[in-house]
């Protein structure tokens, strides 16, 4: 059971049985009070009609003494003294008596109710006439019936309180109100007594009037019994009503709380039944509401959390996979719209590249972001909406900060990418570069045809430069001989340093007659040239040139050692020329 049923049961203890109870203990005492009530009056109706009954038979006796008093056969009989007549007359009314002088004729009772009938000779009383109702067992069964006293009830006789039966005297003490009504003990049993006042002058004997007890006792438990039956009933039906109420109660809070519990656990979809109108149906439709409020905010808080997953992921793809600056500050600024309320953005690189990304105008707040990595400012992100919240600022301040780390990392790649193909010094391709360069244009020319030239050049005597000038000052021949060959060559002509104080000339759509002109143009700007060394001093510094044709060729490596071959002659032909390949 649970707490909450078993406080409703303490309840309906406390509310309906102790009252019914306490109920129940009043009602007997009024049962009883009732009883003893309705007995009583029993009694008394009964000791009335009685004592008429009785009277009346007095008034009768009285009649006839009083005819037999003036009767002149009487009056000579008792003159005369005559006690045989006198005998006949008196056996003729019962319980008669005469006494005149000494003379007494008659019987005389130890209980009765009697009158006086004076009879008078010669102007003076010579006796009198007695005339006696007696109180015997059958007189008494007599007024009893002609009293209409029930069969319950016992007519019996009281002196001063104590009750008994006229013929043996036996009986015992009452315990009387002043009404004359109580109790007796008669042979072992209990007595309700009603007395009446004495009706006879001897021996002031009245009438009791006795029922058992018990009749009252059997008639109040009856009585009794069927109050509580009533109340027995009464109760179970209450004790229905409640235990239904009470179950109806007990589980509408039963499935509140499994609900809550349920939704506490994340079963967001929990419901609750809605039964009737009452103040259980509308909590539970409160409840519903509740968790439809809840599961919708849930619902909305998932999305909200997949879409800012989702910019995150594509955030962080767009920063891992590019080294691209200018598609990076394109992903910067969409992530950064996505993941807030923004109505539009504007991203401002470096070197003034500008991405615009929805309707910026239309915020009412700019938010500003400035992109660095160190001191190195990578570019201005501008943010319009209506309002930013506190998380979203935080959450534009951590784009910001990872975006920072992705355009300076592209940056730094950009640097390391051009270092791994750049030569240092001279700012021309490195040997790799012009490697890659020249198999690309042979697979170019080999595929669609068309001219390609390679050139090789070598200084003259550049030992001798660093010898007697030093190293720095070779460095300086190497850089302005590098500034020449880029001044000669085309957009699509290719300069390489091929290596030390070699370098290679990749000529595409050149023929070797072309290239050996373009070479020729060169050779004779270097030789002009003067190179400044050590202040105001200058140097002039020759190159000699081999150039070979790859249609002639056929292959890279024919093609190279051609070009070698070329500048070889050169070199052996006495320097600062150009040679071609046979
Ligand atoms: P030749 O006319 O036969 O080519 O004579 P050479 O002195 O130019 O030939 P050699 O190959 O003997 O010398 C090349 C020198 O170039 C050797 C090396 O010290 C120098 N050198 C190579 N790279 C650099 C560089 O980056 N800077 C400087 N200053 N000198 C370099
Ligand atoms: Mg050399
Ligand atoms: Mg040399």
């Amino acid at each position: 059971m649970t707490s909450l049923a078993r406080r409703l049961v303490v309840y309906f203890v406390f509310l309906a049985v102790v009252p019914l109870f306490a109920g129940f203990l009043g009602f007997t005492a009024i049962i009883e009070r009732s009883e003893q009530n309705r007995v009583d009056e029993g009694l008394q109706a009964n000791l009335r009609a009685t004592l008429a009954t009785y009277e009346s038979e007095l008034v009768v006796a009285q009649k006839s003494a009083e005819r037999l008093a003036r009767s002149t056969a009487f009056q000579r009989a008792v003159a005369q003294r005559n006690r045989s007549v006198l005998a006949a007359f008196v056996a003729d009314v019962p319980g008669l008596r005469v006494e005149s002088g000494s003379l007494r004729i008659g019987k005389s009772y130890s209980y009765a109710g009697e009158r006086r009938v004076q009879f008078v000779g010669a102007k003076k009383p010579v006796g009198k006439l007695i005339v006696s109702v007696p109180l015997n067992p059958a007189s008494l069964r007599r007024f009893a019936t002609l009293a209409g006293v029930s069969s319950s009830e016992k007519l019996m006789l009281v002196r001063s309180t104590r009750v008994f039966e006229p013929k043996s005297g036996a009986g015992s003490r009452a315990k009387l109100n002043e009404g004359g009504i109580g109790r007796v003990r008669l042979g072992g049993k209990d007595y309700r007594v009603l007395v009446s006042r004495p009706v006879s002058d001897r021996g002031a004997v009245g009438f009791a009037l006795v029922t058992p007890q018990s009749r009252v006792d059997n008639a109040v438990y009856r009585l009794e019994l069927r109050v509580l039956f009533g109340l027995l009933g009464f109760l179970l039906l209450m004790g229905t009503i409640a235990f239904l109420e009470g179950k109806v109660i007990v589980r509408s809070v039963g499935e509140l709380a499994q609900a809550a519990r349920a939704i506490a656990h994340g079963h967001l979809q929990e419901r609750v039944p809605v039964r009737g109108h009452d103040e259980f149906a509308s909590l539970a439709a409160a409840f519903n509401e509740m968790a439809e409020q809840l599961e919708a905010r849930m619902q909305e808080l998932e999305q909200e959390r997949k879409r800012l997953r989702e910019a995150t992921l594509r955030f962080s793809e767009g920063l891992g996979v590019s080294h691209d600056a200018v598609q990076l500050l394109r992903v910067v600024v969409e992530s950064a719209v996505e993941a807030t309320s923004a109505t539009g953005g504007v991203i401002t690189g470096p070197h003034g590249e500008r991405f615009v990304v929805g309707e910026p105008e239309k915020g009412k707040e700019k938010s500003e972001w400035s992109l660095r990595a160190g001191r190195e400012h990578l570019g201005t992100l501008v943010l319009s909406g209506d309002q930013f919240g506190e998380d979203e600022l935080e959450m534009v301040a951590l784009l910001c900060g990872h975006a920072a780390v992705a355009l300076d990392n592209a940056r730094l790649h950009r640097i390391v990418e051009r270092q791994a193909l750049i030569d240092g010094l001279t700012g021309l391709a490195n040997r790799r570069r012009s490697e890659s360069a020249l198999d690309e244009e042979i697979v170019r020319a080999s595929r669609l045809g068309g001219d390609l030239t390679l050139a090789i050049l070598d200084i003259d005597h550049f030992k001798e430069v660093n010898d007697r000038y030093g190293h720095a000052a070779g460095d300086s021949v190497l850089k302005e001989l590098a500034l020449v060959l880029t001044r000669s060559l085309r957009e699509i002509d290719t300069a390489g340093r091929w290596g030390g104080e070699e370098f290679a000339l990749i000529l595409p759509g050149t023929d070797t007659a072309g290239g050996t002109r373009l070479c020729e143009r060169i050779r004779q700007t270097l030789a002009d040239r003067g190179i400044p060394v050590e202040g105001e001093m200058t140097i002039s510094v020759t190159a000699s040139f081999g150039v070979a044709g790859f249609g002639s060729t056929g292959s890279r490596e024919r093609l190279l050692a051609a070009a070698d071959e070329a500048l070889y002659r050169a070199k052996r032909g006495g320097r600062n020329r150009v040679e071609c390949a046979e």
